[in-house]
């Protein structure tokens, strides 16, 4: 890969003198030489100097029908001759109500009610607010905590961090958090019960049902991200874990929150990861995949039931006082009214179906490697663990970069990657080609290889 121009030269200095990367260490990366993206084609990621790679992360797993989708591009054109802004506050638009009614439709039935924000944070920051101040107006002003479970992560924001649980998130920000309780999850290579998966009967539950028990009274919600933890490194729970948190939280009167921000619209093969095993959550966050990977919009979904609890007379103050500025702006609404259509026209859930099944087949080699300590998929959703020493599964040492020194291989070999810790993440986009597959999980076994062996 040539990276010489003078003009990505500029670019580069340009970058490093102004911009702070999100969860960078910026010695690190002024140290580096980085990709500056210009354009894209279908699965392809294009940099300043021509160069293409394959989107192996979805660009941070949002996109979903790939780049440059002509029929999400109309759309937006369409709407930029109409209006690019307007807000909800005191009026309506068009595509943000168009939007709402096509997300009930596809919703589990039970969520008839939607809250418009614009990123995953907020999505769940609402859910929160929403069910504390749904118990409050519901006179059990005791019920102001939350469960949320070992490696938990629901994004930056206060609220959302203080239901987080992966320390480098969150350690240092501690004494600023509200205290949440926390259940393990069900993370079976690493077993926090120590019992393996079918004959544990999913006894890590027992651990969330004692702490319901003791605290419910005191408890307004459980959180939870279903079927797979993203941030944690795309630990998928075994069946039937998401529906017994969901028994639980319903035994013990206390909401349930599915954070569905990356495992949305489609990535564990269902359109939503709750469809899996027929779950009816009282919030629904939605965001990331929602508009296809071209804007940030972002919805939390609940029920009638606690719609009700926030009506009354004005100066009762039981209104949802909570808004974002661009909240259902119009552009973001039409992208992703657009994003949906595209999901039948296409057949994107067959697809994604059979391409989880091609992607599965594509893994198996990776037991063989030597430091491949588990291989982990849900859909189109991939977690590689490696490890120092698989019969003990140690870990490497933070300071010799495993993960990041592997997808700095793929780079160099057409695919943008991206570790989490030293676990890698592999997830296309839903229109990968087979071909765009295999070279994607290929590239990714070599650079493993060629990395730690
Ligand atoms: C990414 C993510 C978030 C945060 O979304 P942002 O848009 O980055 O604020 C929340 N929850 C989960 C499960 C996520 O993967």
């Amino acid at each position: 890969m040539s990276r010489s121009s003078l003009r990505t030269k500029r670019l580069i200095e340009a970058d490093k003198k102004y911009i702070w990367h999100p969860f960078t260490q910026m010695k690190e990366w002024n140290e580096s030489t980085p990709l500056i993206i210009e354009s894209a084609e279908g699965n392809y990621i294009i940099d300043t100097d021509g160069n293409r790679y394959l989107d192996a992360t979805s660009s941070l797993w949002v996109t979903v029908h790939g780049h440059r989708v002509k029929e999400i591009d109309n759309a937006i054109k369409k709407q930029l001759g109409r209006i690019a802004h307007s807000t909800l506050l005191g009026l309506g638009n068009v595509t943000s109500i168009e939007l709402a009614e096509r997300l009930v439709e596809i919703a589990p039935k039970n969520l008839t009610r939607l809250f418009y924000s614009d990123n995953g944070s907020t999505a769940v920051e609402v859910a929160l607010k929403l069910s504390y101040q749904y118990w409050y107006q519901n006179g059990q002003h005791g019920k102001k905590r939350f469960i949320s479970f070992t490696g938990a992560y629901h994004g930056d924001t206060f609220g959302s961090m203080s239901v987080g649980e992966v320390g480098v998130f969150v350690d240092k920000f501690h004494p600023l958090l509200f205290k949440s309780l926390y259940a393990p999850y069900a993370y079976c290579y690493r077993c926090p019960v120590e019992k393996s998966y079918p004959t544990c009967k999913i006894a890590c539950l027992d651990k969330l049902e004692e702490v319901l028990k003791e605290h419910n009274n005191e408890v307004a919600a459980v959180v939870i991200e279903p079927l797979v933890q993203g941030a944690a490194g795309m630990i998928t729970a075994p069946d039937g874990f998401l529906k017994g948190v969901a028994r639980l939280a319903k035994k013990y009167g206390v909401h349930l929150i599915a954070d569905e921000v990356a495992v949305g619209f489609g990535r564990t093969g269902e359109m939503f990861a709750c469809d899996t095993e027929k779950v009816r959550p009282d919030f629904l966050c939605l965001a990331k995949g929602i508009t296809g990977g071209y804007m940030p919009m972002a919805v939390t979904l609940t029920t009638e039931k606690v719609y009700k609890k926030f009506l009354g007379r004005y100066e009762e103050f039981n209104a949802f006082f909570h808004g974002h500025t661009y909240t259902g702006n119009p552009l973001a609404a039409a992208a992703a009214l657009a994003n949906l259509g595209l999901f039948k026209k296409r057949n994107t859930m067959d697809r994604v179906k059979k391409s989880a099944a091609v992607l599965a087949k594509l893994l198996t080699p990776f037991s063989e490697l030597a430091h491949a300590g588990d291989v982990r998929q849900r859909g189109l959703m991939v977690g590689i663990e490696l490890v120092k020493d698989k019969s003990i599964k140690s870990q490497f040492d933070p300071a010799d970069r495993v993960g990041h020194k592997v997808c700095m291989d793929t780079r160099e070999h057409g695919v943008i990657i991206r570790p989490i810790g030293n676990t890698i993440i592999i997830m296309p986009p839903f229109s990968i080609k087979t071909a765009e597959l295999k070279k994607i999980v290929q590239t990714v076994f070599e650079s493993i290889k060629r990395i730690t062996e």
